[in-house]
């Protein structure tokens, strides 16, 4: 754990942080690379802090000391934040939590939850739970999000997500609406499932504009909200 709080300490030192992306896939679920090479291409393109965050529900958690032998390596020897995650996809709404506290027990660093995309048959109700659970780091492509759920994420520390994933992207627009009014912190990730996912810095912040976002909220977004995120990771470790 030594070397991941390490790298979050030294990420938070910098004046100005570079390009953080905490949700990806590496072939341990539907993505095409393997850990390692995965965590060296986002390396090479410039990532500061990075996290693969597999799908997950009952039947593989065991990836997550696989994923963090990876996410070690990587840490160690190229000296920027590889953290190891898991994605709750697909799980029953009755079952989130507890499989949550299961994930977190097993060491997953950063829980992100499958959100109600409205390009996939997500359970009704996956949203509201996740923002109620602090456990919850990331609430990704939350699709239709309401008022409550936006809500409940501000109060609990759970980072709403914006991503720039084709099939997800399309409810952007209504997240950066509905998240603005209730004052939720957004974070922008692009669910990498191939090395073409990748984005740079400005590629991410072309992202956050072009789903309604001033220029000043997307700075904020990669600033102070990256440092937010990193610190909560930071308490937990
Ligand atoms: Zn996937
Ligand atoms: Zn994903």
């Amino acid at each position: 754990m030594k070397v991941y709080k390490k790298a979050i300490e030294n990420l938070l030192a910098k004046d100005r942080i570079g390009r953080c992306d905490f949700h990806s896939h590496s072939f341990l679920s539907d993505g095409v690379l393997l850990p390692i090479e995965q965590l060296r291409r986002a390396f090479v393109k410039g990532h500061e802090g990075y996290a693969i965050t597999d799908h997950v529900s009952a039947s593989n958690l065991d990836i997550i000391p696989k994923l963090d032998r990876d996410c070690k390596l990587a840490t160690k020897h190229w000296g920027f934040l590889a953290l190891h995650g898991v994605e709750l996809t697909h799980v029953p709404v009755g079952a989130i939590e507890e499989i949550t506290e299961q994930a977190v027990e097993m060491g997953a660093l950063v829980i992100v939850i499958h959100g109600e995309t409205i390009s996939e048959p997500v359970e009704p109700g996956t949203n509201l739970i996740a923002s109620k659970c602090k456990l919850v780091d990331i609430l990704a492509h939350p699709g239709l999000v309401t008022k409550e759920v936006a809500e409940n994420c501000k109060k609990n520390d759970v980072f709403l997500e914006i991503t720039s994933n084709k099939a997800h992207s399309i409810t952007n627009g209504h997240v950066v609406d509905v998240g603005r009014k209730a004052k939720a912190n957004f974070i922008q990730n692009t669910d990498t499932h191939r090395p073409s996912d990748m984005l740079n810095y400005d590629e991410g912040k072309r992202i956050l504009l072009g789903s309604g976002l001033t220029i000043k909220e997307a700075e904020e977004v990669f600033q102070k909200n990256t440092r937010d995120f990193l610190t909560k990771i930071y308490s937990k470790i």
